[in-house]
């Protein structure tokens, strides 16, 4: 496989490349540059009609597949992104504008991680069974048939394979749309699944703006699950079309995640990570800790030590090593950005350092670059501290104990995640139990083993990804009862 750019991407339908049925396509960008890298198809309802018909067929034998052929195919799947990395973390740092490095260190490995991981659970899966006084129940679980898969921007192969991969493994047929913002390494995957020799039809992966392609893989008839990770506005249209039709849902919506401090944690260690956790990927992973709260004792020490250690954070051309920040994804994300920064200072906050694009020089001139930017001064019902940002742009608010937390903590709508910073067992057990939240990282963040349940609660969305979670969100029980004589 050879780097193409201008890229020129294709649908990967029937185990073919084969462009959009109408002939439109639709502009790509480089959000490091703010040049054009390429076009991408702009498919509509008639694509996924195809799509549709063909994985329909596909599954007759994929779902009669036995574990070990899912294995085989999902695991050479997952060499081929290992021997393919170099080109795909390339593609994806000039598709979304995050630091090559970090395309190469957490991207690439987490997508082939996806695939070798749901490989291995196609063959251990396994069902319950129930014994009665005179007879016993087994759950078959069976594969649902053609499902769709929609993804984000912001970790696109790594969001794209951790849905793809278990509903393959389950034995589903999968019609998958990534985000038109970032398509490349969605494309690329094509190729790989053409080399690896996954059967025709198994998986078809149709390029598209979510209004229109999006729309039609929700609204198909023959599609009978959609397992969605975007915005919880989106997620709201989805379910909205998808419940009428009993369709089977997953939803990984949006955050706005606190990182609660306390003044007995770990200091290096809580300070090193908090950084990251704020900006890493410029702020731009639905697990960054865009709220800091921090016990009042330790407040103005944590502050003078984090705006100096964030002021050290290169902002810079995502292909060069020193980079610690990037791009922002589009021009039309920069400016959602830039907009939430000027209603920061509007609502009253202080912009302790960072708030301003960043204006690079060389091929970066025209590029979507924003300082990371920390704020205080503002209260919890505010704008700034419940609407998802999703940039480099984090809010500190003292507390004075633990329930005065959790108030701050609960004021907006979202529930994703949490972390929580002590070394008392007691706070950091009683915070966990009462935070309302589908994931605690208790003096770590991001730390993740694919066997555990992912998702948040609230406007965070509904179901859970991950290990078992997953295989039993891509199939359906059917409960076999027999008498015994
Ligand atoms: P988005 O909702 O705009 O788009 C996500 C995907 O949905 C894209 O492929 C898009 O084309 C498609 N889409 C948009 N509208 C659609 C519709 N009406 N019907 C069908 N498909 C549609 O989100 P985004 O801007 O790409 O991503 C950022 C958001 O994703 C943030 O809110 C972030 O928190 C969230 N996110 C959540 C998780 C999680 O696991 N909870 C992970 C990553 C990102």
């Amino acid at each position: 496989m050879q780097s193409n750019i201008p890229w020129h991407l294709e649908n990967y339908i029937d185990g073919h490349l084969i462009g959009p049925l109408s002939g439109a396509f639709l502009e790509n960008y480089n959000p490091a540059t703010g040049e054009s890298s390429g076009l991408i198809p702009n498919s509509n309802e008639k694509d996924i009609d195809l799509a549709v018909a063909v994985a329909g067929k596909a599954f007759m034998s994929w779902s009669q597949t036995s574990g070990e052929e899912r294995f085989r195919i999902l695991n050479a799947i997952a060499e081929g992104i290992e021997k393919h990395q170099d080109l795909l973390a390339e593609a994806e740092t000039n598709d979304n504008g995050k630091p090559l490095w970090l395309s190469k260190r957490v991207d690439m490995n987490r997508a082939a991680a996806n695939f070798r991981f749901f490989a291995t659970a196609a063959m251990q899966f396994a069902s319950e069974s129930h014994a009665m006084e005179n007879g016993i129940n087994y759950t078959l679980r069976q594969p649902i048939g053609v499902v769709g898969c929609i993804s984000p921007w912001n970790l696109p192969l790594y969001l794209f394979t951790w849905k793809i991969a278990p509903a393959l493994a389950a034995g589903n047929c999968v019609v998958a749309k990534p985000s038109e913002v970032t398509p490349v390494t969605a494309y690329l995957l094509s190729k790989i699944c053409m080399e690896a020799g996954l059967p025709a039809g198994v998986l078809n992966i149709v390029h598209g703006s979510g209004p229109q392609c999006g729309e039609a893989i929700v609204k198909h008839p023959g599609i009978k699950a959609i397992s969605f990770t975007g915005s919880t506005r989106a997620g709201a249209q989805i379910a909205s079309v998808a419940a009428p039709m009993f369709k089977k849902l997953s939803l990984e919506l949006g955050g706005k995640n606190p990182n609660i401090i306390f003044a007995d944690c770990d200091w290096e260690k809580m300070m090193k990570t908090t950084v990251q956790s704020s900006f890493s990927n410029q702020g731009q992973i639905c697990l960054c800790g865009s709220r800091i709260l921090i016990e009042a004792s330790v407040y103005e020490r944590f502050k003078k030590e984090f705006v100096e250690r964030v002021r050290t954070l290169i902002v810079g051309d995502p292909l060069l090593p020193e980079s610690k920040q990037g791009a922002i994804v589009s021009r039309a994300h920069f400016d959602k950005v830039m907009g939430c920064i000027e209603r920061a200072v509007q609502e009253g906050g202080t912009i302790l350092t960072g708030g301003k694009s960043v204006h690079l020089t060389g091929r970066c001139a025209n590029g979507y670059f924003i300082e990371p930017t920390v704020i205080e001064g503002l209260g919890p019902q505010c704008q700034t501290n419940m609407e998802e940002i999703f940039g480099p742009v984090v809010t500190l608010q003292p507390f004075s104990n633990i329930s005065h937390a959790l108030e701050l903590a609960h004021a907006t709508q979202y529930g994703l995640s949490a972390t929580v910073w002590t070394s008392n067992l007691q706070t950091a057990t009683v915070v966990s139990n009462k935070i309302q939240a589908g994931i605690v990282w208790i003096n770590c963040w991001l730390k993740r083993d694919l066997r555990t349940a992912f998702g948040g609660v609230n406007n965070s969305g509904v179901g859970r990804e991950g290990g078992w979670e997953a295989m039993r969100f891509f199939t359906e029980p059917k409960n076999v009862c027999i008498e015994y004589e």
